[in-house]
């Protein structure tokens, strides 16, 4: 998932949208930048009042996202994530701010979403990623063994010397569900720091917005229907939202981008910690709160628990909202949290 990328991509287009007339100073205009990181494609958008300022932004914005990736992939055998890996069932390990603070805010998620949504479960998603690659299903012994070495309460987290121990050897930690939100929230401070307060930060469903676009009411965000990727019907087209957001962050999850078919069943990338096996069934999960990192992780929790449980977790959650659309066989779901009928959208 948190794929190393050594392409270096950097567009800017700065399309001369001055929005604001002479006498207003300064006139901003929209650029736009893109780039490889973490498995994804990273997109910013932003308003600057000219190209230098945007490029200086951007820069920097990416090299943070560089950061977090050299701390949390599990691709990469030298980042901070893989030498805990290593370690484990040794001594507490000294943890950077931001791998310890994504690990607090994992471990308060995995008791928020009773381990639905669980950090842990790395030894289980290796052996599933295996398994879509190659077709076949985990050896039920292979499963059992994996699913042991699963276990929140045996990630050690100690504020006081701010250090990390996973407490068993062969635990494996994966933050393929959370990293992408986290590094959008980062990416979008560090533009903040360079005076740009109106910007867009996507990492493929992930994306985190500040203040509204100069004379606009918000950034649009599109949540299309279940099944829109395969293409849309005349329904699923009526189906579709235009979310107006400002100083918040939206995140789908869903079956319809990452599956695999094994003996006639579409197993998803996200795993059902009970079975230890991908998702079985279309959902799409569309959440929105005030930080990336919050709608990542819940978007895949909310991808495994019942849109009941769902619910109840959002509505819990301060300023979350979600859309849950589940399909069984021909009956399609659709649970909507509370506050989702609060959000603006396009009329
Ligand atoms: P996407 O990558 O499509 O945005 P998610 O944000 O839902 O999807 O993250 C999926 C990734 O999260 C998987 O590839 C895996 O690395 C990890 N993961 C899968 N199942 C779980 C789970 N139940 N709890 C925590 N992380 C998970
Ligand atoms: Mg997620």
């Amino acid at each position: 998932m948190l794929r190393p990328m050594s392409l270096l991509l950097l567009l800017i287009i700065a399309l001369q949208w001055n929005v604001a007339s002479a006498a207003e100073p300064p006139a901003l205009s929209r650029f736009e930048a893109a780039q490889p990181h973490m498995g994804t494609r990273f997109r910013i958008v932003l308003y600057a009042k000219d190209e230098a300022t945007a490029m200086a932004a951007v820069t920097d914005a990416f090299a943070r996202i560089e950061q977090l990736n050299n701390i949390m992939s599990d691709y990469k055998s030298d980042s901070e994530l893989m030498n805990a890996v290593h370690k484990a069932g040794g001594e507490p390990l000294p943890a950077s701010a931001d791998f310890f603070e994504v690990l607090m805010i994992s471990k308060q998620a995995a008791l928020k979403s009773g381990g639905a949504f669980d950090v842990t479960l790395g030894p289980v998603i290796r052996l599933w990623r295996r398994a879509r690659r190659q077709y076949a299903l985990p050896a039920p012994e292979k499963l059992a063994e994996a699913k042991s070495l699963v276990g929140i309460d045996d990630l050690l987290l100690d504020e006081k010397t701010r250090t990390v121990k996973l407490a068993r050897e062969g635990m494996v930690l994966d933050l393929g569900g959370i990293a992408k939100g986290y590094a959008a929230d980062a990416a979008l401070a560090v533009l903040k720091k360079h005076g740009i307060s109106s910007a867009l930060v996507a990492a493929g469903g992930d994306i985190a917005v500040s203040d509204a676009p100069p004379g606009s009411d918000g950034w649009n965000v599109e949540v299309s229907p279940l099944g829109a990727v395969q293409g849309k019907s005349e329904a699923q087209q009526q189906q579709a939202q235009t979310l107006i957001l400002e100083n918040a962050a939206v995140s789908t999850s869903g079956d319809a981008e990452q599956f695999v078919e094994i003996g006639g069943v579409r197993y998803s990338h996200i795993v059902d910690p009970a079975t230890g096996l991908g998702l079985i069934g279309h959902s799409r999960v569309t959440v929105v709160a005030k930080t990336c990192t919050e709608t990542d992780w819940l978007a895949t929790a909310l991808s495994v628990i019942t849109p009941e449980r769902g619910v109840k977790l959002v509505d819990e959650t301060p300023g979350a909202a979600a859309l849950m659309v589940k399909k069984e066989g021909e009956k399609e779901t659709r649970v909507e949290s509370k506050r989702w009928k609060l959000l603006k959208t396009k009329p």
